[in-house]
């Protein structure tokens, strides 16, 4: 238990705010994006800068107690019960280097800052659907970008980062210094330390074409099938996805869409009207749109293409990797979760993998998953009129759709991480022994056990 001394010795340690949970901080600091999530640690630190989080988890080692981190709680998929929890949105260094096209960023540094400062020098980093996603939380979770078909995944484009270890070490590395290390916080999530600053490329910004296209759900078989023919005539710089939306009657829907059924085709594309267009004529033909935004869009717009809610708001998801997009696979899905379904779910997504996203990164690290085809991505509202629906929903839409799935999932859409076995399914078996092992290593008293944790291999004997 921890008593006066022991919060007395943290507050001298650090300059950032120390928050017990009957201070009037306390609320503030461990506030989530993703609402349903209410956290409760013994105490919290608002680090100010990376010594204070070096000297925050030094403090959780001397006394054992677990550690947590959260910027944004984009990905807070599961509360934070106890020990420390490090808020590290106060850290917001950003530089652009233009000459050697790389971005230097604090720990609590969203996308949408890195873009306003890079997109005027033409250049962009590899975001996901929303741009109030925090960079260092995505990318440690490999980071499946908007441009992943043309770039790969966003942990393939980090060149290094500056990482504190669960001994409170402070620790800059790369893919000489610690190279082990490097390449298994690239994929394998926050277990083996706290990022406070990452370094990655950005890629040169031509003519930009993005958008969606909304069609009324009652065509949803069509639109399946003929997304599912139009997809192998893309060329790898074109990144669509496509997702059944049922669209509560709320305030970031476009009015005319509250409240219906509806597919959602997202469509992005390095390149100009004429190729844009001529891409998308196909699915502009497969039925009447009810909406139609794809055309050359300034990149600062970027959010459009998914239109995810930009305020937080309650809710639960669940994913799974899937083999192929078969006409079975369509039928079971458009059974469970389309029209004349009971479906409570607000998303029913499905991301094409592909192109760069299929090979293995310049470097080595722990994304994993790259030989599938599709990422199928659940998500409900924790609100009335579903709330007490959404987890049963998910679990069961994932378990009928198992003989689809490779049986593996994208940790940055597994949704709430079960038991071992459950999050051990986040990764190839061969990345998931490495990071035992790294585990064992750099965290062996397991202080960076919360949300998508692995523990250590035991000791050889
Ligand atoms: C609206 C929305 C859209 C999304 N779109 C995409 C997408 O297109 N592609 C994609 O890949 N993902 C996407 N995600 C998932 C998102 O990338 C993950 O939830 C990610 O973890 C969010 O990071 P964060 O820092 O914003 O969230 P937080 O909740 O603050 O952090 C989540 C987790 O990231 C890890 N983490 C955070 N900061 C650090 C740190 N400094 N050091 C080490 N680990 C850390 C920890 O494990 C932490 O629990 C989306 C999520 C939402 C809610």
């Amino acid at each position: 238990m921890l008593v006066t001394d022991d919060i007395q010795a943290l507050s001298t340690a650090v300059s950032g705010t120390v928050a017990l949970p009957d201070s009037p901080e306390f609320a503030a600091e461990t506030f989530a994006f993703n609402a349903a999530t209410v956290h409760r640690p013994d105490v919290v630190l608002g680090a100010q800068n990376a010594q204070d989080v070096a000297a925050g988890v030094k403090w959780a080692a001397e006394r054992r107690l677990p550690v947590a981190v959260q910027s944004t709680g984009h990905g807070a998929d599961s509360v934070v019960t106890g020990g420390l929890l490090i808020n590290t949105r106060r850290l917001q260094a950003l530089q652009i280097d233009p000459v050697e096209r790389t971005a230097r960023v604090g720990a609590g540094v969203k996308w949408r800052s890195v873009l306003e400062a890079s997109v005027p020098l033409g250049l962009v980093g590899l975001h996901g659907s929303s741009t109030d996603v925090g960079v260092v939380g995505y990318t440690v979770g490999g980071g499946l970008p908007v441009l992943g078909r043309a770039h790969g995944f966003a942990a393939d484009h980090v060149r290094s980062m500056e990482v504190v270890t669960a001994d409170g070490a402070l620790r800059r590395i790369d893919a000489e210094a610690e190279a082990e290390l490097f390449a298994l916080m690239l994929g394998g999530k926050g277990n083996f330390g706290i990022v406070t600053e990452l370094e990655f490329s950005l890629f040169p910004l031509g003519e930009f074409y993005g958008g969606g296209i909304i069609y009324p759900g009652a065509d949803a078989a069509l639109i399946l099938a003929a997304f599912r023919e139009w997809l192998p005539t893309l060329p790898d710089h074109a990144s669509p996805s496509i997702s059944l939306l049922r669209l509560p009657e709320m305030e970031f829907v476009p009015a005319p869409l509250r409240g219906q059924f509806v597919v959602h085709l997202r469509f992005a594309l390095m390149g100009n009207r004429d190729a844009g267009d001529a891409l998308l004529a196909p699915m502009r033909a497969v039925s009447t749109p009810l909406m139609d935004t794809a055309g050359p869009m300034n990149y600062l717009d970027v959010d459009q293409i998914h239109m995810d809610p930009a305020d937080p708001l309650p809710f639960m998801a669940g994913g799974a990797l899937l083999q192929d997009l078969g006409e079975e696979t369509l039928a079971d899905l458009l059974q469970l979760t389309g029209e004349g379904s009971d479906c409570p779910l607000l998303l029913v997504e499905i991301r094409p993998l592909g192109g760069a996203l299929a090979r293995a990164g310049v470097l080595p690290n722990a994304v994993s998953g790259r030989d599938s085809a599709f990422m199928l991505f659940l998500l409900g509202f924790k609100m009335p009129p579903v709330a007490e629906e959404v987890a049963a929903s998910i679990r069961g839409v994932l378990a009928e759709m198992a003989p689809h799935s490779t049986g593996y999932t994208l940790v940055n859409f597994h949704g709430e991480p079960g038991d071992e076995a459950d999050r051990a399914r986040a990764w190839s078996p061969a990345v998931y022994e490495r990071m035992r092992a790294a585990k064992t290593s750099y965290d062996p008293d397991n202080l960076l056990r919360f949300g998508h944790a692995i523990t250590g291999a035991p000791p050889a004997s």
